[in-house]
């Protein structure tokens, strides 16, 4: 078994290793992302809910405001039915305050009832803002977790690259710079594939007699004719439990 293959292939480890670390962290900015949506759906929630309290107040100012009009109305109204000449107009003035009477007293049962309303919503936004800083809160730990994982994340892959980096730095140049122009940095891309039967376990092509015969000679690193990964024999289990 040639000695460099072997580094090679604790070196692929380790890049797996680093891969699936970075794979990890790469998953928590669409779970923030998550998380400021649910933050985004509830803020927008509780503005609507304070929306409809607060349009429901101005309704009823705007109500009021009208039955000041309507008592403007029936005080002018009244003053003039001692200084109305004819039948007549006092007729007509009694028409018209009687009118007015009316109207504010719709209006009135309509403020009536919003008074309610607005009474009923006043005590359920108590609660929601309770409810609402409840959420809140469970939203800001989510995000401090978040925060908490990734960090730990970073410092495990930068551990990892430091470990890979050192152990790479160990082998022999050639191997080295040979599996990296083959990996190319591509995530989870294997250069270094065990043979299975005397098939290219990259690949799956059958290696020549020749080309077999040099990666058992095992004097240089061999690389397969059709995919150009690098070719090892995998020890076999009895061979493995002799070197550990
Ligand atoms: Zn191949």
């Amino acid at each position: 078994m040639n000695e460099a293959i072997l580094g090679l292939v604790r070196l692929q480890e380790l890049d797996k290793a680093l891969d699936a670390l970075r794979q990890h962290a790469a998953k928590i900015a669409p779970r923030r992302a998550a998380v400021a949506a649910r933050r985004a759906a509830l803020v927008a929630q509780h503005e609507s809910s304070k929306k409809t309290l607060t349009d429901a107040q101005v309704q009823k100012k705007n109500l009021e405001m009208d039955i000041d009009t309507k008592d403007q109305v029936i005080r002018k109204s009244s003053g003039e039915l001692n200084s109305v000449k004819s039948n007549d107009a006092y007729k007509a003035l009694l028409t018209q305050i009687d009118a007015a009477k009316k109207e504010k007293s719709a209006i009135e049962d309509q403020v009536l009832v919003l008074m309610e309303t607005i009474d009923a919503l006043q005590k359920s936004a108590k609660a929601a803002d309770a409810e609402h800083q409840t959420q809140r809160a469970a939203l800001d730990a989510e995000d401090a977790a978040l925060n908490a994982e990734e960090a730990e994340d970073q410092s495990k892959a930068d551990a990892k690259q430091g470990e890979r980096d050192s152990y790479a730095a160990g082998l022999p140049r050639a191997a080295r710079e040979r599996y990296e122009s083959i990996q190319r940095g591509r995530p989870g891309f294997l250069a270094v594939v065990p043979l299975q039967d005397m098939i290219c376990g990259g690949c799956r092509t059958r290696l020549t007699a020749s080309l077999l015969n040099e990666v058992m000679k095992g004097k240089d690193l061999v690389a397969c004719e059709s995919c150009s990964r690098l070719l090892y024999i995998p020890p076999k289990p009895a061979d493995a439990a002799v070197h550990q």
